[in-house]
Parts: structure tokens; C-alpha cells; sequence
């Protein structure tokens, strides 16, 4: 009885896409039982540390006769009731149709745990569809590309929660199967008959995003990260898709990196560089664990540096600020006093941001990026256990009481970690609405001081609760 996922959505959303990449070519089982399932396939799916069975509903359209509507409904409706979560697919190129709008309705009636999945996002063709999908009334969209790849941790996040609740609620019977397990061997054999070891979650990839303004030495930055010339093919050699995300790998680690500059060439023929790039970082940041904003040092932090920064933080993505061209500047502790100041005012809901001052050129200073990046990536899954928290929740409200609110002390009751990317945490109250903004700070600040989650965002949130 494994945690059971149903993707739905009209034909060429993109489902099949999803599934393969899902259940990974190798080692599907495809299931093609005739008759009543005929039109669906099932298989086990995996992203990161998460094991689950997907169901996919594609392959309705070959059967549809005289009601399209009918059929998918009723295609949906199976894999509904045997499903602990759906994922709901749009395709946010073409936009929120008549036809999603139905069935997102119809979803919502059925009070089912729906996520909703904006797909085909590589490019900025998705832009406008994705805002629309914020108008299906099931959440924020969750952009991804299946087909690319990219953004496969968007999907992650919209399991995660479903996931987690169906362990917790499942956690006898999954301990026994766990022991099962144990007496059996950790190798799959593939349907090659070869023998692979199973995939744990370190070993899939890391999305780093490299975005800054233009000329700020980006592709340097990636070429002397890769060691190859390989972005330094132009538009008119036809750069491949791919630059969009280079694979690659530190200390046995699996990162992918995303090239915004890549992105910027590849488009650049016929719109302009400005415009572009800040759309390209925005898609960039919704895409990525971590993002390495890189700076010119001589020109420190500008207006639209401060915009991608915020836009970091705001998606709750993990920030690296990295002052590059260090090898050009001649005032370094001016130029780092100056940076410290401005990141003081400009972001002081997030502390302890990293700060890696290296020369893309030379390659000096580089090798300390990506240890940077592990410490943060870390940061950024941090779990607190909820008995340690409601126990420092206590101390807190202790040493210093939230105020009285109309004569009657405001409560905090209960306190958990919701998710982690970024660290999450949920404080029951009595009257949320009348606790200070300030008193919440307080809160906040210390989560990061005593549990040690620096340079990431935190998010606190407040729900009644007595
Ligand atoms: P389904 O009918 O919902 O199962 O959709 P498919 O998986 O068959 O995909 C429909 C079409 O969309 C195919 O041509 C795919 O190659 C394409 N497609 C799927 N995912 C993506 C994506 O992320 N980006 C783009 N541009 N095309 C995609
Ligand atoms: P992008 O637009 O952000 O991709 O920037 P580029 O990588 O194309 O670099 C812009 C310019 O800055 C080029 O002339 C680079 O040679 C130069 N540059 C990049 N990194 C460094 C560096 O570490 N030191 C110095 N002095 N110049 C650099």
C-alpha cells in the first residue's frame, strides 16, 4: 500500500511526460492490464527520498467517442479514489483553457488533496500561464518543466507535504515493511538485467542558479566552474536546450546549474538584454534550490541587484552573494563595509547570507563556492523536531510573555515545523490576529539564533488555535 499519486489534466498537458520521468525509463513497470485500466498506466515513481506510486491518466484521448468530458471524468474519478494526492497538470504555454477551468472545479468539489502543476515553464513563453493558474483557486502553481527536467524540486515541494502526513499517519505498517525491506537486497535489477544500487536523495542533483546583471561575469563564472569553453558556443552556432541547465559534479555531488547568461544568448537575437535578463533570473530563482547572485565587486549591489535578492528571499529560496572580479579591486575592506551596510538595510529578515568573494577569471577563490552552497543547502532542509520546539516555545513566552490584548493575555499553544525549503514553522495561538509584528521578529530571530539556521529564510506563521 504504498502513498499513491494520480496525475490528471485535459490531453497534452504533459502527464506521460511527467510519468516517465517520474517512474524513469529503466525501471517502470508499466502496467497495461486490459479492461477498465486500460487507459491508464501505473508505476513506481521516485523524486528525491520520496517513494510513491503514480498513476497516469494520459492516453484517454485515443478513446474518446462522443463525450470527451465523460470519459476523462470517469478515467479521473478511478484513479481519484485509489489516489492519497493528485497532481493537477496545466500547460502554462497555452494558458489556463475552458477545459482546465472545468476540471479544476470539479477537483475543488471533491475536496480531494489537489496540488496543481504548471508545466512546460523552460522558457518565458510560460510566463502569462502561470499567472493564470493562480485564478484555478487550487493554491499557488507549482512551475516545472517535465520534459527539461528543470524545476523537478517545484514537484518535490508539492508532494512533500501529502507525503509526509500519509507517513505519519501510515507509520505501524510502514516500520514493518521497513524491516521486510531490510532482508532484502538494497540492489534493483534493471530490465537490462543490470544491477544498479539504489538511488538515495544526496545523489540527485542540486539546482544552483547563477543570475546577476548583465556583464557581471556569469558565463566566466560557469566556464571556470565546468572547466570547459562549453558556453562559449553564440546563438548562431545554435546553442543547444540544455544550456539552460548544465549538469555537473563536486565531491561526488550532482549539481545542476542553471545558466541564466546561457538563457540570455540563446534569446537575445530577437529581444532586448535588459528586459530579458531580469525575466530570465525571476524564472531562474522559481526553478532553483540555491541562488548565487553574482555581483561586479566594483559596482556593488545596484537597485536591480536588491530586486533578485529580494526575489530570492520571497520565493523562500536559498541566497549566495558572490562579489566577483575580487582580482580588480583595489579597496577591499571599503568595498565589503559597503556591502555588509547595504545588505544590513536591505535584507535584515535574513541572516548570515554567505559571502564569497572570488575572481571568475583567475579562478581564485572559486573552490570555496560550493562548500558554501552544501552549508546553505543544508540550512535551507533544517528540521526541528516538535518537541524541542514546543519546549523552547515555552522558555520563550516564558522569559519574555507576549502583551495582553484587550486585557487578556495572547496564548501561544503549540508550535511545529510545517516544511522545510525553506524551514517552515506554524505557532498555534489563541487570538493570532492581536500578536505584534514585533513579538513575531522576536520569535523568528530566535529560531535562527538557537537552532542555528543561518542565510536561509525563515517563515513563521500564526494560526488560531485553543
Ligand atoms: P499528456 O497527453 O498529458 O500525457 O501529454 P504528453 O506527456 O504526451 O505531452 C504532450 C506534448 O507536450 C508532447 O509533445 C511533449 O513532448 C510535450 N511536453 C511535455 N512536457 C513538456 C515541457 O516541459 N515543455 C514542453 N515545451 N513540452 C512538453
Ligand atoms: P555575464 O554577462 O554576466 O555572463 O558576464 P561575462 O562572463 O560575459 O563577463 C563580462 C566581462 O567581465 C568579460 O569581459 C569578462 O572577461 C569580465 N570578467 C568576468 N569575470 C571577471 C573577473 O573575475 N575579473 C575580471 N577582472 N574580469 C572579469
Amino acid at each position: 500500500m504504498p502513498f499513491t499519486v494520480a496525475i490528471v489534466g485535459r490531453p497534452n498537458v504533459g502527464k506521460s511526460t511527467l510519468f516517465n520521468r517520474l517512474v524513469g525509463k529503466k525501471l517502470a513497470i508499466v502496467d497495461d492490464t486490459p479492461g477498465v485500466t486500460r487507459d491508464r498506466r501505473e508505476g513506481t515513481g521516485r523524486i528525491g527520498d520520496l517513494d510513491f506510486k503514480v498513476i497516469d491518466t494520459a492516453g484517454l484521448e485515443e478513446a474518446f467517442d462522443d463525450s470527451l468530458e465523460a470519459r476523462m471524468r470517469e478515467q479521473t474519478e478511478l484513479a481519484l479514489d485509489e489516489a492519497d494526492m493528485t497532481l493537477f497538470m496545466i500547460d502554462a504555454r497555452a494558458g489556463v483553457t475552458p477545459l482546465d477551468e472545468h476540471f479544476a472545479d470539479w477537483l475543488r468539489e471533491r475536496n480531494k488533496d489537489v496540488v496543481l502543476l504548471a508545466n512546460k515553464c523552460e522558457g518565458n513563453k510560460a510566463d502569462n500561464g502561470i499567472y493564470e493558474a493562480y485564478g484555478l483557486g487550487l493554491g499557488d502553481p507549482y512551475p516545472f518543466s517535465a520534459e527539461h527536467g528543470v524545476g523537478m524540486s517545484n514537484v518535490y515541494d508539492a508532494l512533500q507535504p501529502a507525503y509526509d502526513k500519509w507517513c505519519e499517519d501510515n507509520a505501524e505498517l510502514l516500520e514493518e515493511e521497513k524491516l521486510l525491506a531490510q532482508v532484502q537486497t538494497r540492489t534493483i535489477i534493471t530490465e537490462d538485467g543490470e544491477e544498479i544500487e539504489e538511488q538515495d536523495f544526496s545523489k540527485s542533483p542540486l539546482q544552483v542558479a547563477i543570475v546577476g546583471r548583465p556583464n557581471v561575469g556569469k558565463s566566466t563564472l560557469i566556464n571556470q566552474l565546468l572547466g570547459t569553453e562549453r558556453l562559449l558556443t553564440g546563438p548562431e552556432a545554435g546553442i543547444t536546450r540544455d544550456s539552460i541547465a548544465l549538469d555537473y559534479e563536486v565531491d561526488g555531488r550532482k549539481i545542476k546549474l542553471i545558466d541564466t547568461a546561457g538563457m540570455r544568448r540563446r534569446t537575445k537575437v530577437n529581444e532586448k538584454v535588459e528586459t530579458l535578463s531580469a525575466a530570465d533570473s525571476r524564472r531562474a530563482i522559481r526553478f532553483a534550490q540555491i541562488v548565487c547572485l553574482v555581483l561586479d565587486s566594483n559596482v556593488m549591489l545596484e537597485k536591480q541587484d536588491l530586486v533578485i535578492a529580494k526575489e530570492t528571499i520571497d520565493e523562500g529560496r536559498a541566497l549566495v552573494i558572490v562579489c566577483n572580479k575580487w582580482d580588480d579591486v583595489k579597496n577591499r575592506k571599503e568595498v565589503l563595509q559597503k556591502l555588509s551596510d547595504r545588505m544590513e538595510t536591505s535584507m535584515p529578515q535574513v541572516r548570515g547570507i554567505p559571502v564569497i568573494t572570488l575572481s571568475a577569471k583567475t579562478g581564485k577563490g572559486t573552490d570555496r563556492l560550493f562548500p558554501a552552497i552544501f552549508d546553505l543547502y543544508e540550512s535551507w532542509n533544517a528540521r526541528v523536531p516538535t518537541g524541542q520546539l514546543n519546549r523552547w516555545l515555552e522558555q520563550m513566552t516564558e522569559m519574555h510573555p507576549p502583551p495582553l490584548s484587550s486585557g487578556r493575555r495572547l496564548r501561544l499553544r503549540y508550535m511545529t515545523q510545517a516544511k522545510t525549503r525553506p524551514p517552515t514553522f506554524v505557532i498555534f495561538a489563541n487570538k493570532p490576529g492581536d500578536l505584534p509584528g514585533s513579538y513575531l521578529r522576536y520569535l523568528s530571530n530566535s529560531i535562527r539564533e538557537d537552532f542555528d539556521i543561518q542565510g536561509v529564510p525563515i517563515r513563521v506563521m500564526l494560526r488560531k488555535g485553543d
